[in-house]
């Protein structure tokens, strides 16, 4: 018997395939009807015999496009219209599309195999795309996302790639970016003159590249700077030259094979290098590699990743492993454009490779480790960026502008939040104008008008004077470290009250000071400061950060104090009389040095003390090295009090202190001081806990903030909590670091506005 249905689905269904996947199902199974986006999806409706119908669900649920993500899966019966086909209906109303503009996708293997097939006509063609895959983010000019309204629009498809473009059965049908050698865009090489340079360009960068040059490379959302990871000496070059002496630099594979052969791995870490994301993945380095050092300093670690355009593939089949890392000079925004080009190329690129498809919006590379199975993200941007987050409550439209190191900011509508890709460090006058930018595009984008800004507390933040002057009337200001506790919850989908810890940096408190080292008793619209780490004074202020071993030498003088006998230990001999008297001064008179809870700056002072004596050269370098350096298998820790008195409970650590130098007269190895120092720190963190659970009785305990971003603190400290039987949360969506308090404005904005 004839039959119709109806049939919802939600999730990432649009721009991937998911109508022309339904029409071909539909027409095998001889149904007639139709498939259209709707705001929340992909709205079917199929009629023919009940069997076919059923056949033709069941298939298109287990057999969707690569690209999509069911989130849900309805279908009801209703009157049957006796239409003839099927057909795919145009969406008209932008609205519709917004909620479906998908990131960027890494080649699939299908395109991947033509692209290495001699006899296919897209042979070595750096362009390649599908239905599938290619460029998605970084090419929208406006929505919804049709060639016209791409970076594509200024190439007219040749005849055979229109009729692939036209043909529903195609796999290339409605593959925006489609194009082939004869019509596609073409590379070109140039020198750092700007000056054409002749021969076949791919073979000569590749030639070049092995020569020992740095080539910026156009990607998807930007420049790579580009060169061969195996060669100190242009690894050296290129650090010199892009004023990066130590952070680490990311490293492209041919394959997953060649990973294996250079870092430890497991199934997940495998799994998400494969994945269409294709994220910096943050593995062990193996004795055995034979990538240069360099790449990494620091740490025994390599940032890897697979190639995910074309032009990587075809570049890394015919070079050793390649350092790719963004175009731009140390905290500036990700070069995307050939006027910026000329600064890269006329300051640290020997070459460059470009192409003549422009790139519309920035996005770098997103960076992330495997924490047991679960991400832990440092950066969420290129392959996630714009997947909106689900959040649990909804209201007025939310633009949160977030913190002003590592940016993001984030739009809601709905029930959705909308995080932006990794802006930058704002105090960068261009990462600002290229945050004025981007938020005026995604809220142009997806016809977002925000009536409510929200925005960190901190006055001296470009961020919150950017929401100041906006002309958004209702303003809401968040504290910093409700922002982190928030963001963490949200992406758990946990709204009641819970212990929030947030391990940070630091951030503006709500009483002027800098905090960093919080437990909050939190919900999503309020917060109460239940405890922190002891306060001690930052001498030299914003400055001061980049000097660990001045930390170090305030907590000593705080301590125990300028008198101590262990300033006159070797631990201090590096810093000079007159720079000693001078920090004196301004600790014990609290000139240019506010007081910090911060637990990054415990870090600092803790590893400046096992000799990281000099200047930072980038943020968390010297807890990193700290990380680093602590072993595995120790399992004392130092002492600490507690004193729960006043207002606020203050952990403080002088007994720590005095034991940490104890064990480096004796001898003990800094490895396992290391270790002792990290399980201290989560101890401490469940002994407040349980303090806090004594009397609140809240059982819940959310970790974030930036200091969480060290994996082995994160792991000792869920552990810790586990055993005493608390249920902890933590980040696996957004990152613990500042890249992920926009996302907790927009939720505490949006719960403030609840309850008004
Ligand atoms: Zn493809
Ligand atoms: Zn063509
Ligand atoms: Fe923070």
């Amino acid at each position: 018997m004839r039959k119709r249905f109806l049939v919802n689905v939600e999730g990432r269904v649009q721009g991937v395939g998911f109508r022309p996947t339904v029409y071909r199902y539909a027409v095998e199974h001889g149904l007639s009807g139709f498939v259209k986006n709707v705001s929340t999806g992909v709205s079917i409706e199929v009629e023919g015999d009940e069997k076919s119908i059923k056949d033709f669900l069941c298939y298109l649920k287990y057999n969707p496009p690569e690209q999509a993500r069911i989130a849900k899966f309805n279908d009801e019966e209703i009157l049957v219209k006796n239409e003839r086909g099927f057909e795919i209906i145009q969406s008209q109303h932008s609205e519709d599309l917004a909620a479906g503009m998908p990131p960027d996708l890494a080649v699939c293997e299908r395109c991947r195999s033509e692209l290495f097939a001699p006899d296919n006509r897209r042979f070595k063609y750096p362009f390649i795309n599908c239905t599938n895959c290619g460029p998605r983010f970084t090419i929208i000019q406006d929505l919804p996302y049709d060639r016209e309204r791409t970076s594509m629009s200024s190439f007219k498809m040749c005849s055979v790639c229109s009729s692939e473009y036209n043909d529903p059965m195609n796999r290339r049908f409605d593959a925006q970016p489609n194009a082939c050698p004869d019509c596609g865009p073409v590379l070109n090489l140039i020198d750092s003159s700007g000056n054409p340079v002749s021969g076949n360009p791919l073979s000569v960068c590749v030639q070049l590249i092995l020569d020992g040059n740095i080539v910026a490379v156009k990607g998807l959302g930007g420049y790579h700077l580009c060169c061969s990871a195996t060669n100190d000496n242009v690894i050296r070059k290129l650090r010199d030259r892009k004023k990066r002496p130590h952070k680490a630099l990311a490293v492209m594979f041919e394959s997953i094979g060649e990973i294996i052969d250079n870092c430890e791995i497991n199934e997940t870490e495998k799994h998400e290098l494969l994945s269409y994301a294709r994220p910096i993945v943050v593995l062990s380095r193996k004795d055995a590699s034979n990538v240069s050092k360099l790449v990494s300093p620091d740490t025994n670690d390599i940032g890897a990743f697979l190639p995910y355009t074309p032009l990587h593939y075809i570049l890394l089949s015919q070079t050793e492993p390649l350092v790719m890392t963004s175009g731009n000079m140390a905290e500036e925004p990700i070069v995307c454009d050939e006027a910026d080009l000329k600064n890269v190329l006329s300051s640290i690129a020997d070459y460059a490779l470009v192409h003549n498809r422009p790139i519309l919006r920035r996005c770098d590379d997103s960076v992330l480790r495997i924490v047991e199975t679960k991400r832990l993200f440092y950066r969420r941007s290129r392959g996630f960026v714009p997947d909106p987050v689900k959040l649990g409550l909804e209201g007025p439209s939310v633009l949160a502008c977030g913190g002003e190191l590592k940016n993001t900011f984030s739009v809601t509508r709905g029930k959705l939040a909308f995080i932006s890709q990794h802006i930058g460090d704002l105090d960068d006058y261009r990462s600002f104008m290229f945050f004025r930018k981007s938020v005026d595009d995604l809220l142009n984008l997806l016809e977002i008008d925000p009536e409510i800004i929200a925005f960190d507390m901190h006055p001296g933040y470009w961020s919150t004077k950017y929401a100041l002057e906006s002309g958004v009337s209702k303003k809401v200001p968040v504290q910093h470290h409700h922002a982190h506790i928030v963001s963490c919850m949200a992406e758990n989908g946990v709204e009641n009250t819970v212990i929030g810890v947030a391990m940070d940096g630091s951030g503006y408190g709500d009483d002027g000071t800098v905090w960093g080292g919080e437990f909050l008793i939190a919900d999503t619209s309020q917060y109460r400061r239940a405890a922190h780490f002891k306060q001690y004074p930052l001498p030299g202020n914003d400055e001061g950060i980049f000097h660990p071993l001045r930390m170090a030498f305030s907590v000593i003088v705080s301590e125990f104090g300028s008198n101590a006998d262990l300033l006159n230990s070797n631990v201090f001999s590096s810093i000079s009389y007159l720079d000693r008297e001078v920090l004196l001064e301004m600790i014990e008179k609290g000139i240019r040095s506010p007081l910090t809870s911060s637990a990054g700056r415990l870090f600092d002072a803790v590893s400046a003390i096992l000799g990281f004596s000099g200047r930072i050269s980038y943020e968390g370098q010297a807890a990193i090295c700290l990380q680093n350096i602590a072993k595995a298998g120790v399992n004392e820790n130092y002492s600490y009090s507690y004193d729960d008195k006043g207002a606020a409970a203050v952990v403080s650590f002088a007994s720590m202190f005095k034991e940490i130098f104890e064990d480096i007269f004796s001898g003990i190895e800094k490895s396992c001081i290391a270790a002792k120092f990290h399980n201290t720190i989560a101890a401490a963190i469940t002994d407040v806990c349980v303090n806090i659970r004594n009397t609140e009785e809240i059982n819940k305990v959310v970790l974030s903030g930036g200091v969480f971003q060290n994996d082995l603190l994160l792991k000792l400290t869920v552990n810790c909590l586990n055993s005493k039987g608390f249920t902890v949360y933590s980040h696996s969506i957004v990152p613990p670091n500042d890249g992920g308090i926009a996302l907790g404005q927009a939720v505490v904005a949006l719960a403030k506005s609840r309850y008004k």
